[in-house]
C-alpha cells in the first residue's frame, strides 16, 4: 500500500487542517487493515488483476510460510507452492477468471500445495474478486486454510474403519470356516480309522492295496488342509512352553527333503547353540511347513534353492527364516499375501491360508512376521519369537511322552461312550485289534449304570465331549463319585484351552482330540490308564 502523499498539503490553513485531518484518519485506516490483515486467521493474498501477487500475510501452517521475495510480485501460480503441482496452479488463471466473470461470490477450491520442506499439504482457498467504482475488476483476495491435519484424520478414520470392516469380515469367514472344518475333521476322522482297519484286513499284496493307499494319502493332505482352517478360524495359542528351535527345522526339512523334485536344494543355517523360543512347538511346525510350502512352490521348474534358518537376536528373541530364490512377490501380491483365501496359485495348488495361518499363530503368541520380496528377486520371510525367557520361567514343561507304539493296557476292558454311530464302531474296532476288552455305549444313562454293574469290572472309560444330554464333563462328573480311581480320557473334535481346564479341573489329563484317534487312541489310553497305575 502507498502511503498517502503529503504533496497534497497546499492552500491555506483550513484546508491544511482537513487535509492533516484526513491523512491522520487515513494512517488510522491503514493501521487497522495492516492488523486486521496481518492477524487474519486465514491466509491471505492480494492479487493484481494479472494475478500478481500484491501483498500476503503470514498467517499460514507454519511450515507453509515462503520468504517474501519469492512471493511478492510473482504469479500467483508460479510461487513455489505449486511447484509440485503443476495440475492446481495451471487451474488458478481460470479460477481468478471465474472470480471476475461471476457473481462475486466467492468460490471455494480443494487444493495441493507444497510446503518449503518438501511435504506435500492440503487447503481450501476461496477466491474473489475486488472491483473498483465501475464494477470493472481490478484485483483479487485469495484467501486459504490450511486443512491437512483435517485430512489426515479423515484419512485415519476412512482407513481404520475398513480394517474394521475388514477384520468383522474375516471374522465371520473364520466362524463360517471353522465351523464346517469342525465338522469335516470328524468325517476325516472316521474316513482315516476305517481306512486303517481295511488296510490292516486285506493281505499285503491285495490289488486294493494301492488305491487304498492313495485315499491315504488324499486324506492326509485332506487333514492338513482343515488343521490349518481350524487354526485360522480358532485364533487361539495352544500351550506356550520353552522349545529348542532347530529340532523343529530338522524335522521339517527331513518331512520335506524326500519329496523335492530334482534340482531344488532345502539348505539349513542353524545357529550353533540352541535357540529357545517361547512358543507352541505344533505351531511353529505348521509356520516352518507353511513356509517351506510357498517357497517350494515360487521355485521355477529348471529348480532353485530354499533355505531356512534360526539364529538368536541380541534381545534373546529367535529369528527364524525362510529365503528362496524363486519368483517373488509384486506390490499388489505383497499387499494381500496376509490375507485369508487370498492365492496366486491353481486350484489344487494354494488355499490362500498359509501366510494368513502363519500370521495369526505368530501374533498370538507375541512374535511378528516380516515378508521381503520383489518380483524375481525371490522372498524372505523372517519370523520373530518371543524369547524363551519371556512369561513364567515356572510354565516349562518336562517334554510330552513321545508317541509309544506298544500297548500296555492290552487284555484291559474299556468302557467306551459316544454317540456317534461312524466313530463309535471305529474306536472299537481300534481298541480290540490293540488287545483291549471294549464296551460300547452310545447312551451316557446306559453307560453309568453298567458301570455300577459289579460283573464289569472297569479299567479305564473313553468318553466323547459333544453328546446330547449328558455331556463328557458331566458323565466324568457322574463317574467320580462313582468311581474316583478310573482312569479316563476325553475325546472331543475341538479341544480348546477351555476344555482342557474344565478337564483338569476334574483330574483328567488324557484329552484325545478326534481327528488323531487313529494314531493316538492306544498311546492315550495306555498313559491314562499308566497315570493311575
Ligand atoms: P497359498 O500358498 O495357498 O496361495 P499363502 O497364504 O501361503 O497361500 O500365500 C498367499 C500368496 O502369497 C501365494 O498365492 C503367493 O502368491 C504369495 N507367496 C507366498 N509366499 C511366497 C513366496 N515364497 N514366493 C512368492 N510368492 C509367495
Ligand atoms: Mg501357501
Amino acid at each position: 500500500m502507498t502511503d498517502f502523499d503529503p504533496s497534497f498539503a497546499l492552500g491555506p490553513p483550513a484546508l491544511a487542517a482537513e487535509l492533516a485531518a484526513t491523512r491522520a484518519e487515513l494512517h488510522r485506516q491503514q493501521r487497522l487493515f495492516r492488523t486486521a490483515f496481518g492477524h487474519q486467521f486465514q491466509f491471505m493474498a492480494i492479487l493484481s488483476s494479472e494475478g500478481r501477487v500484491l501483498d500476503y500475510n503470514e498467517q499460514f501452517a507454519p511450515g507453509a510460510r515462503l520468504p517474501r521475495p519469492e512471493v511478492l510480485g510473482q504469479l500467483f501460480w508460479e510461487t513455489p507452492w505449486w511447484h509440485d503441482h503443476p495440475d492446481i496452479a495451471a487451474a488458478w488463471p481460470q479460477r481468478l477468471l471465474a472470480a471476475s466473470s461471476g457473481d462475486g461470490a466467492a468460490r471455494v477450491y480443494l487444493d495441493r500445495f507444497t510446503s518449503p520442506d518438501g511435504e506435500s499439504r492440503w487447503a481450501e482457498a476461496a477466491v474473489h474478486a475486488l472491483r473498483d467504482e465501475q464494477g470493472q475488476p481490478e484485483g483479487f483476495v485469495v484467501q486459504a486454510t490450511d486443512t491437512t491435519d483435517q485430512h489426515r484424520a479423515e484419512a485415519l478414520r476412512e482407513s481404520v474403519e475398513q480394517q474394521l470392516r475388514n477384520a468383522q469380515k474375516l471374522h465371520a469367514i473364520g466362524t463360517l470356516a471353522g465351523g464346517i472344518a469342525h465338522d469335516f475333521n470328524n468325517i476325516l476322522g472316521a474316513i482315516r480309522g476305517n481306512l486303517a482297519l481295511a488296510l490292516d484286513a486285506l493281505p499285503a499284496d491285495h490289488v486294493a492295496q494301492q488305491p487304498l493307499a492313495q485315499i491315504e494319502r488324499a486324506s492326509l493332505r485332506g487333514r492338513s488342509l482343515v488343521r490349518q482352517i481350524l487354526a485360522f478360524s480358532r485364533n487361539e495359542v495352544g500351550e506356550l512352553r520353552p522349545e529348542p528351535l532347530q529340532p523343529l527345522i530338522e524335522e521339517m526339512v527331513a518331512l520335506l527333503r524326500p519329496t523335492l523334485p530334482p534340482g531344488v536344494q532345502l539348505r539349513v543355517q542353524l545357529a550353533a547353540a540352541m535357540v529357545w523360543a517361547r512358543v507352541n512347538a505344533a505351531q511353529v511346525h505348521q509356520i516352518l511347513m507353511n513356509l517351506s510350502t510357498n517357497a517350494l512352490q515360487a521355485l521355477p521348474a529348471s529348480g532353485g534353492e530354499v533355505t531356512v534358518g534360526v539364529a538368536e537376536q541380541p534381545d534373546g528373541a529367535a529369528h527364524l527364516w525362510v529365503v528362496d530364490n524363486g519368483c517373488g512377490m509384486d506390490a499388489e501380491t505383497l499387499r494381500r499375501a496376509f490375507e485369508p483365501f487370498f492365492t496366486t496359485k491353481p486350484v489344487d495348488m494354494g488355499t490362500g491360508l498359509g501366510l494368513s495361518v502363519v500370521h495369526g499363530i505368530v501374533g498370538a503368541c507375541g512374535g511378528t512376521v516380516v515378508v521381503d520380496s520383489a518380483p524375481g528377486c525371490g522372498t524372505t520371510v523372517h519370523v520373530h519369537l518371543p524369547s524363551a525367557q519371556d512369561g513364567h520361567e515356572s510354565d516349562a514343561h518336562p517334554p510330552a511322552d513321545a508317541p509309544t507304539r506298544t500297548c500296555t493296557g492290552a487284555g484291559r476292558h474299556v468302557l467306551y461312550l459316544d454317540d456317534d454311530e461312524v466313530l463309535g464302531p471305529l474306536v472299537d474296532q481300534l481298541l480290540r485289534r490293540a488287545g483291549y476288552r471294549v464296551t460300547t455305549h452310545v447312551d451316557a444313562q446306559a453307560a453309568l449304570a453298567a458301570l455300577l454293574d459289579p460283573g464289569q469290572a472297569f479299567d479305564a472309560l473313553v468318553t466323547d465331549f459333544n453328546m446330547p444330554g449328558l455331556n463328557g464333563l458331566d458323565v466324568i462328573r457322574e463317574v467320580k463319585g462313582l468311581a474316583p480311581a478310573l482312569p479316563v480320557v476325553l475325546t472331543s473334535g475341538y479341544i480348546d484351552e477351555g476344555l482342557r481346564a474344565q478337564a483338569s479341573l476334574l483330574g483328567v489329563h488324557q484329552l484325545l482330540n478326534k481327528e488323531d484317534l487313529r494314531e493316538e487312541l492306544c498311546r492315550t489310553v495306555d498313559a491314562a490308564l499308566r497315570s493311575t497305575g
